[in-house]
């Protein structure tokens, strides 16, 4: 009889968290099913305890002391970490977790689990509960997140991390700025006291208006003494390609280039390559570009020539220091042009021309870009379009709609959490069938 209510309540939960349509179930819903949960457990015979999750004590560790058998324990847990949200080393240490024992079922010492509860964020609440065949199953209750926007601007008194951190900020948020500013190196370093900064950035909030993380800038403007200007986070309808456009609707122009020789055909990618010479796998740094010897090479993008010379693998070959921490290198060249050492080169200048020197199976380009010293895939490097969207007159009214709400954020409140957005995640992610 007890047995049959237990199922019996297992089947009334199994009503309300099974998957639905993303939206369908709200927060409160999800609450309600918890409830629903609870008020279907035979009374008398259950017993709720509640336990910590601590550095010192995993989530199976607690339920033992709760008094769940190991094999209960580690099977419970077992099925909360498939979703991949119990993690010790994600979980805030001190979260609560609420074990059901079927106390009619008593074993000796531990009694018949029959449900564990955990909230591991402040997004998502999870439910493992009991199956007849003893394994258990986990609903995963995500809270509905309303996005939020908060502006923090003002003044910066030692460098613009601290000023914006002071406004409710991140430093990721200092990094993105600076990131539109490419030219600004005293930005780079945090900026000059006395210069002006304002952004709006995206926060998550829950329906009862909790702030749950920050988001991403939509807007960020800086006036100093070396750059200014104002940039509008927005994203074309037809590429779906998200960047930063100036009031005008105009995208920072290309700073590089990911063909210094044209479109030409490309004998090899970037990646894990196998040595056309030596057979073993190791990764390719670069592209080469197919192309017959004498072909001239233009430089990617303005910036220094910083070495010129040759080695046993790159051959004759030039490595130029553009912005933004960025460098390329050109290899296997038959000879150079037109630029020294410590040179400026300006975008498109010729520096040089294809050919087989080092080691090359053919004559062919080899063609590198760095971030901050790390090698970069060119083709999928995230470059600025130089797009204008005043070509297509119905994408300009779209920005410059979005534009105008950002503006109005701006005019509001400083520091103060404004109007909302619609954003929903889907609330149900079930992890078992
Ligand atoms: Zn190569």
């Amino acid at each position: 009889m007890v047995a049959g209510l237990v199922v019996l309540g297992m089947l009334m939960l199994f009503v309300f968290v099974r998957p639905q349509q993303p939206g369908s179930l709200t927060s409160a819903d999800a609450a309600q099913a918890m409830l629903d949960f609870r008020d279907n457990m035979p009374s008398g015979s259950t017993a709720e305890r509640i336990g910590q999750v601590t550095s010192g004590a995993a989530a199976a560790d607690v339920l033992e002391v709760l008094g769940a058998s190991a094999t209960d324990a580690a099977s419970a847990v077992s099925a909360l970490r498939q979703t991949g949200l119990v993690d010790r080393k994600r979980m805030r240490p001190g979260t609560a977790l609420t074990a059901y024992f079927d106390e009619s079922a008593m074993d000796g010492e531990t009694s018949r689990l029959i449900a564990v509860s955990i909230k591991p964020n402040a997004k998502n609440t999870l439910l493992a509960t009991r199956q007849a065949d003893d394994s258990f199953f986990v609903s995963v209750l995500t809270a509905r997140l309303v996005t939020s926007h908060r502006r923090a601007a003002g003044i910066i008194e030692t460098d613009l991390q601290t000023a914006l951190v002071a406004g409710g900020g991140t430093p990721a948020h200092a990094a993105s700025l600076a990131a539109l500013f490419p030219d600004d190196t005293v930005l780079a370093t945090g900026g000059e006291p006395g210069d002006r900064f304002d952004t709006v950035f995206e926060v998550a909030e829950d329906e009862r208006g909790n702030f749950i993380e920050n988001g991403d800038l939509v807007f960020a403007a800086f006036n100093g003494e070396t750059s200014s200007g104002s940039w509008y986070r927005y994203t074309p309808v037809d590429t779906g390609r998200t960047e930063f456009f100036d009031a005008n609707g105009v995208a920072a122009q290309p700073f590089l280039t990911r063909y210094p020789i044209g479109r030409v055909a490309i004998n090899s990618g970037f990646g894990q390559r196998y040595h056309p010479l030596t057979g073993q796998l190791h990764l390719h740094t670069g592209i080469d570009f197919r192309a017959p010897a004498g072909t001239p090479i233009q430089v990617a993008g303005d910036g220094i020539v910083e070495f010129m010379g040759f080695s046993e693998g790159y051959g004759r070959h030039i490595r130029v220091r553009h912005k933004r921490g960025y460098e390329t290198l050109y290899a296997h060249m038959s000879g150079f042009a037109g630029v020294a050492l410590g040179q400026m080169a300006k975008a498109g200048d010729v520096i040089g021309y294809v050919g087989d020197s080092g080691s090359a199976t053919g004559q062919h380009l080899h063609y590198e870009i760095r971030r901050d010293g790390r090698w970069v895939n060119p083709m999928t490097l995230e470059l600025p379009s130089g797009r204008n969207l005043a070509s297509d007159p119905a994408e300009l009214a779209a920005f410059m709609k979005q534009k105008g709400e950002i503006d109005v954020l701006r005019g509001a409140t400083e520091g103060v959490a404004l109007a909302t957005a619609s954003t929903f995640l889907p609330v149900i992610q079930p992890n078992s069938p």
